[in-house]
Formats: structure tokens, C-alpha cells, sequence
């Protein structure tokens, strides 16, 4: 098939002019949201889009509600050109949304409406994030107003986040299908991570240990171990033995992130994140 010819847009006007075209042609949209400074694992995502729907939009937006006051947002990677470049190579994507901040707070960012997530938004990650995923939750709401998509994609590096996202949806009786699209990785296992600029290089190979110690975890937990707190206190030593400062390390029940239990026969997935020099990273694996 031919490659598709990207277009790059910066107001929301120009993405509803393109999407209802679509829409009145009966053809149906997939939408991928980003920060930006792609790589495979985003690639991956458009490529899922473009199997899932006739028309492909990204969007690339260092969102800036979802960081906390000391987090990375003014240094996070900005790299429009090389994203571009990719995204065109790949040819699989329509519409390219790059908006200004104020085309997506037009309020400004202290006045402004919010969503607010349920308890499991202050868990796991929003333990050490406070206000991330209400801010994740907040910028997905809008751009799927402004993209209105048949079908929405997210990666499960970001599991949690799919898990809110996916409560967002059903609870707010949003219209849209979600789908998950695999953790695409490096050879050593290193889940792909626009943050894993931020290691140096001996961080660098040190780094695929968090994968290393939740993929023990696995196989112990499919070899049959039932004492949970212990196994994942295990990995955590592991990790620190490794170099790094872990945040957790939890097993939790695979559906909503509910707790689970040595008694209970689930899928399952656990769950880590730890910092390693600059770096805060996260990953998990089904079970
Ligand atoms: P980000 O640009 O980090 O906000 O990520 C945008 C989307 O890409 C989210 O849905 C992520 O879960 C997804 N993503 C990020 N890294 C990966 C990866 N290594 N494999 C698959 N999806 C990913």
C-alpha cells in the first residue's frame, strides 16, 4: 500500500477540519496521543492505529499539567524535527497535532477545569506523583474532544496509566474503543523510554536490571511462590543491590490494579518503578 503523506497541524480547528472530512466519508480514525521524542515503542503504537482504523492522527504535546513542580518538564526532550522525519518515513500516520499549550488550555493552566481520578490515581506512581494522572487524565479528555476517535491507543509501559484512562472512559461514558499496543524494548530487555536519554553510561547498562528483577518475579510467581510481600521485597533489594533507588515493586491483580493475594487464582502483573541517576523508570510485566 501507499505510503500515507503526513500533514502537520498546530490549531484544533485544522484537526476538525481534516476529521470531519473522514468522518462524513464513513472512514474511521485511531488516535495515538505522545509527548514526543519518538521511538520504536511510539512507532509501534501508529502502526496498531493504522491496523486498527482508515485514518491515523498523533499528537505530540509535552502536556504540561501532568509534571510536578520539580519534575523534568521544561528539560524533558523536545525533538520535533527527527519526530517528523520518523513519522514520515513509517508512513502509516495522517494528521500530525502539535499544539501550543494554550490551544489546549485556553483558560491558562491554574483556572482551568480538571478531571480528578479515582483513589487508584494516588497509588503505585501517583504515590510519588502527586497530580500526574488527574493531569494525564485532563490533557487525554481534551484531545479526544478535539480528535474524537473511534479507536484510542496507549502502550502498556504506561500500564496504570491505561488502567485510569480506561476508567476515565467507561465512567465517564466516553465513546471510544482503547487498545493496547505491546512494550516495545531494547535487545538487553530496557523498556524504550524517552527519559532513557537522562542515564549515562554506566547507568545505561545498568538500567536493564528493573526488567531483569520484574521478570524474575514472574517466573517465581508462575513457578508457583505464594508469599507475594516477600517476592516483591526480594526485587526491590535487587534493585538496590543493582544501583538503584526503587519506588516500588508491587504485584497487583492484572484487570483494574486491585490488590491480589497468594489465594486467589488471577492474571496478574507486577509492577516497578525506581530512580537510577536522573533517571525515574518504570516497568511491568503480565503474568
Ligand atoms: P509518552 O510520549 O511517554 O507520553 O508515551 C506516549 C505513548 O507511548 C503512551 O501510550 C506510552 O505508553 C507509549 N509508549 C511509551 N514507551 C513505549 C514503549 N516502550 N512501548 C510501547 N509503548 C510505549
Amino acid at each position: 500500500m501507499a505510503a500515507t503523506a503526513l500533514r502537520v497541524v498546530k490549531t484544533v480547528s485544522a484537526v476538525r477540519e481534516a476529521t470531519v472530512q473522514w468522518r462524513a466519508a464513513g472512514e474511521t480514525i485511531a488516535f495515538a496521543p505522545t509527548m514526543g521524542n519518538l521511538h520504536a515503542g511510539h512507532m509501534s503504537l501508529a502502526a496498531l492505529s493504522a491496523k486498527a482504523a482508515r485514518r491515523v492522527v498523533m499528537s505530540i504535546f509535552v502536556n504540561p499539567t501532568q509534571f510536578g513542580p520539580s519534575e523534568d518538564f521544561a528539560s524533558y526532550p523536545r525533538t520535533l524535527d527527527a519526530d517528523e522525519a520518523l513519522i514520515g518515513a513509517a508512513g502509516n500516520v495522517d494528521l500530525l497535532f502539535v499544539p501550543e499549550p494554550d490551544e489546549i488550555y485556553p483558560f491558562g493552566l491554574e483556572d482551568t477545569v480538571r478531571v480528578q481520578l479515582p483513589a487508584l490515581s494516588r497509588e503505585l506512581c501517583g504515590a510519588t506523583r502527586p497530580g500526574h494522572f488527574d493531569g494525564v487524565a485532563t490533557v487525554v479528555c481534551r484531545l479526544l474532544n478535539i480528535v474524537m476517535p473511534d479507536v484510542l491507543v496507549l502502550g502498556q509501559k504506561d500500564y496504570q496509566q491505561f488502567v485510569l484512562v480506561h476508567r476515565m472512559i467507561t465512567d465517564l461514558r466516553m465513546p471510544v474503543e482503547l487498545r493496547m499496543a505491546p512494550t516495545q524494548r531494547e535487545p538487553d530487555g530496557l523498556a524504550m523510554s524517552s527519559r532513557n536519554r537522562y542515564l549515562g553510561p554506566a547507568e545505561r547498562t545498568r538500567a536493564p536490571a528493573l526488567h531483569a528483577a520484574l521478570a524474575r518475579v514472574r517466573a517465581e510467581l508462575i513457578a508457583g511462590r505464594r508469599d507475594l510481600p516477600q517476592l516483591a521485597a526480594e526485587a526491590r533489594a535487587e534493585l538496590e543491590r543493582a544501583g538503584f533507588v526503587p519506588e516500588y515493586v508491587e504485584i497487583r491483580r492484572q484487570g483494574d490494579l486491585g490488590p491480589t493475594d497468594s489465594e486467589r487464582v488471577e492474571p496478574r502483573i507486577v509492577l516497578g518503578a525506581a530512580r537510577l541517576g536522573r533517571a525515574r523508570l518504570i516497568d511491568n510485566l503480565l503474568v
